[in-house]
């Protein structure tokens, strides 16, 4: 058994200020990775500079990126970042910033590879500069991951990358949620849901790795009702919903943040699982965003393993403080509600799902083509 996450991690409020010394350590000239207007406004990207300026720290802005980062953008940023011989990468956001952000920064130490190459598999490790993550959803937990999903429109692929591109160092500040539309932060909490419960149910689960789910899921499980609660209240408008908790406020961020990082550390192990590999193709087709594209598979995925592993999901839904299946499926709903698609489309993802070899053979006990439907069936609507 191995536990491997070389990342400096640092989880407080005020975190960026704080450690200061530990970012103006990693290089001397910053490329600042970010999407296109959230940094600015929640306050991230002013900690940053008003730190680099301080310091000393020369650096140039790159603030294009787009949800679900393209070669292209990674393309141009890196270019930017060689230009202005940039020798760190600060990547500030959701997971699209941060995963654009290590694409640049192998991409900036390898003048020979091409972006449009990212997803091809090298011959030998690649190295990369140096890279600092400050998230800003609590979702995606690239800050404490090797990996990189970027998307490649020329030949219609949204994947990771295989590199691996752990930060050198994240700061992690829950404040950074505080402008975030509920329905942003219920949706990435969704992704680290599924990131926790993929990783338990995983044949590279075991018992020195689960210590990061077990532990994230038990804080998420605390946090449910107010998740749901957020949801209710934005739809209060169209519908006369009760509420039996108080929607989520800034006392809850801090808790959100961690068990993203952890939840992040949990993949760091693992790797995800079928509902990932099912996601990025709904992603690709219908511009759904990342964490309802995962959960919509999740129930079903989870329903599906009951029956192989079926005391990993007792724990996985005692953690969460559920009784069932049937109310595991119920709280995804009342998150992210429900899903639907074409039947050719729904035909075509699982058709291309059962040759992803990759993530079918994460599933413990192993997952027949008929499971891979049901999954489909129970989880999509088809119109
Ligand atoms: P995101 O795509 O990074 O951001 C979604 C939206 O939220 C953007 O419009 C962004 O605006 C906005 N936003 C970000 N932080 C905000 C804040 N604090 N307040 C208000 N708005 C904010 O979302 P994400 O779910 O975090 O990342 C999804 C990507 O990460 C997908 O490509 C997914 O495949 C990938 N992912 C990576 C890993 C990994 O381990 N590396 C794991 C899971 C998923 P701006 O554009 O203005 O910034
Ligand atoms: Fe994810």
């Amino acid at each position: 058994m191995r536990f491997y996450v070389p990342t400096d991690i640092y989880v407080e409020k005020d975190c960026v200020k704080n450690h200061a010394k530990e970012m103006l350590a990693v290089g001397k000239r910053a490329l600042i990775v970010t999407g296109h207007s959230s940094a600015k406004a929640n306050g991230s990207l002013n900690d940053v500079t008003e730190v680099l300026n301080d310091g000393g720290v020369a650096y140039q802005i790159f603030d294009e990126v787009e949800e679900n980062p393209s070669t292209d953008t990674v393309r141009k940023g890196a270019q930017i970042a060689r230009e202005s011989n940039a020798d760190f990468i600060i990547g500030i956001g959701g997971g699209s910033a941060i995963d654009a952000a290590k694409a640049m920064a192998l991409l900036i130490v390898n003048p020979g590879l091409n972006a449009d190459d990212l997803h091809k598999t090298p011959s030998h490790p690649l190295d990369h500069a140096p890279v600092v993550a400050v998230p800003t959803t609590c979702g995606t937990g690239s800050e404490a991951t090797p990996v990189a999903i970027i998307t490649n429109h020329k030949i219609n692929l949204k994947k990771s990358i295989p590199h691996r591109i752990f930060p050198v160092l994240a700061l992690v500040d829950g404040k950074y949620l505080a402008s975030a539309k509920k329905q942003l932060i219920v949706n990435t909490a969704v992704d680290a849901l599924s990131h926790m419960v993929e990783s338990i149910l995983n044949v590279h689960s075991n018992t020195l790795n689960r210590m990061c789910p077990e532990y994230g899921l038990k804080l998420l499980g605390e946090c449910k009702e107010a998740l749901i609660a957020s949801v209710a209240a934005n739809n209060s408008a169209t519908q006369n919903t009760s509420q039996n908790a108080a929607p989520i406020d800034a006392s809850l961020y801090e808790k959100l943040m961690l068990t993203s990082t952890i939840a992040g550390m949990s993949i760091a192990m693992t790797s995800t699982a079928v509902p990932h590999g099912m996601s990025y193709d709904l992603t690709l087709c219908k511009g759904t965003p990342h964490g309802p594209a995962v959960g919509y598979f999740l129930a079903a995925y989870v329903e599906i393993c009951h029956k192989k592993v079926p005391n990993d999901v007792e724990k996985v839904l005692s953690l969460l403080g559920l009784q069932s299946v049937e109310e595991f499926a119920e709280m995804l709903q009342k998150l992210i509600g429900t899903c639907t698609v074409t039947r050719e489309l729904r035909d075509q993802f699982a058709t291309a799902m059962k040759t992803n070899h990759s993530k079918l053979d994460l599933v413990p006990g192993g997952i027949t083509p008929e499971e891979v439907e049901y999954i489909y069936d129970k989880s999509l609507m088809v119109k």
